[in-house]
């Protein structure tokens, strides 16, 4: 058999919530990993234990737990007695594998009422580790290898190597909100920093198809693909734009062309939220990135929307945005070319400091409320990524 012990640490800090946010990592864990490898997944002493069976390949487990939102590491662990012998034979075995020059022993317990302390778990061992092998030396601050010896519920589990996790919550402990997608290269990063929170992400695109091409809804599809592997089910939902804006186009007075289409894209938004029963609707704003998103835009744009709007990036530095959309493999999917749908019919000039009384008499030559209608009717059922 096979061990991983999880450790998660924003959880551990939730006091009456804790057995809720461990709950849902458990379920989310379990969603997350191929289940034909997986023997049991339980809680056990402010840990989440993960039996594995002989067959396992563990590097799948490894990419699916490193996308799990809510572990902080892990380890993959062998389980023996706790005695110092037991602990310093298994894990010469495993260190007789190994080529190293330094290393050091990092005992823990869960529990406090131990034969040994952690302190003496790692003098013993260390020494008996120090003796086995020729030409080694104890190094603390950087050792060639780390021997991780964990005491849970009176069993030692044994790993050489503890593999970063994502931190953050796990997805659905904060509700739903619904994620504005556009393609680009800002809003996959949004829903993936909200997903981080504990939210679970409902993505929706407007479209300009078939006046465009449908490479945008192509585009939109793989990043969905990437962004589901972060949470355990996702929904996208395409929204038909093309005559909206093109009812925009004809009405509205050109400079203020781009923050209709906002408007428009926020309150359908703000519709399927209600249906999906999404509290808030997440953006990839960012102050100043281009000239439409200054603070006055974003006022015009968001008037009226009567939840939450959470703009994740809104105080982000370009450079560090895609940074991130490396990391989470978005990046070369939003950098392909797509047709905006939004960067068509644009005026040379338009506003960049939009009043809300102007807004709001323009938009008495639209009538917006059968444009969403006819909107929300159009949608199909939406994707459904697991
Ligand atoms: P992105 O890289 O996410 O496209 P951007 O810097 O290009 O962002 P804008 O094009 O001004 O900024 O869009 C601002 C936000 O509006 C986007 O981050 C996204 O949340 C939303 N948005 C824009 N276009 C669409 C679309 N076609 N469908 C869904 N949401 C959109
Ligand atoms: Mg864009």
């Amino acid at each position: 058999m096979n061990f991983v012990i999880c450790h998660y640490s924003e959880i551990a800090l939730k006091g009456g919530n804790r057995s809720f946010f461990e709950r849902k990592l458990v379920e989310n864990i379990k969603k997350s990993i191929n289940s034909e490898f997986v023997l049991d997944i339980k809680k056990i002493s402010g840990r989440i234990l993960i039996i594995l069976n002989d067959g396992v390949i563990k590097s799948e487990i490894e990419e699916s737990l490193k996308r799990v939102f809510g572990i902080s590491n892990f380890l993959f662990c062998i389980k023996t007695k706790s005695t110092i012998e037991d602990i310093s034979r298994e894990l010469t075995l495993i260190l007789e594998k190994e080529k190293f020059k330094t290393f050091r022993i990092t005992a823990k317990r869960s529990e406090k009422n131990t034969p040994n302390t952690s302190q003496q778990i790692n003098e013993q061992v260390g020494a008996n580790i120090f003796n086995h092998f020729k030409d080694i030396s104890v190094n603390l601050e950087n050792p060639d290898i780390n021997c991780f010896v964990e005491i849970v519920s009176g069993s030692a589990y044994i790993s050489i190597k503890k593999i970063q996790g994502l931190n953050g919550l796990p997805v659905g402990t904060g509700g739903k909100v619904v994620l504005m997608l556009s393609g680009g290269i800002d809003s996959p990063v949004a829903g993936f920093m909200a997903m981080s929170r504990g939210l679970n992400v409902i993505l929706v695109h407007f479209h300009t198809y078939p006046e465009t091409s449908q490479n945008s809804i192509e585009k939109v599809k793989e990043i969905s693909k990437i962004l589901s592997k972060y949470q355990p089910r996702t929904k996208l939902y395409l929204v038909p734009f093309a005559k909206i804006q093109k009812q925009i186009f004809l009405s509205i007075n050109p400079k203020l062309r781009v923050i209709f289409y906002r408007r428009l894209m926020f309150k359908i938004a703000q519709e399927i939220a209600k249906k999906e029963k999404a509290l808030g609707i997440v953006t990839g704003e960012s102050i100043g990135q281009v000239a439409s998103q200054t603070l006055e835009n974003i006022n015009a744009t968001q008037n009226g929307i009567a939840m939450p709007i959470i703009r994740p990036l809104i105080c982000y530095h370009k450079d560090d945005i895609i940074e991130k959309a490396r990391q989470i493999k978005t990046f070369d999917i939003s950098i392909l070319p797509h047709d905006d749908c939004c960067s068509r019919f644009l005026p040379k000039h338009p506003e960049i400091r939009a009043k809300i009384e102007d807004v709001l008499a323009e938009e008495k030559k639209l009538n917006i409320d059968l444009m969403i209608k006819e909107a929300l009717n159009e949608i199909e059922k939406p994707f459904s990524f697991i």
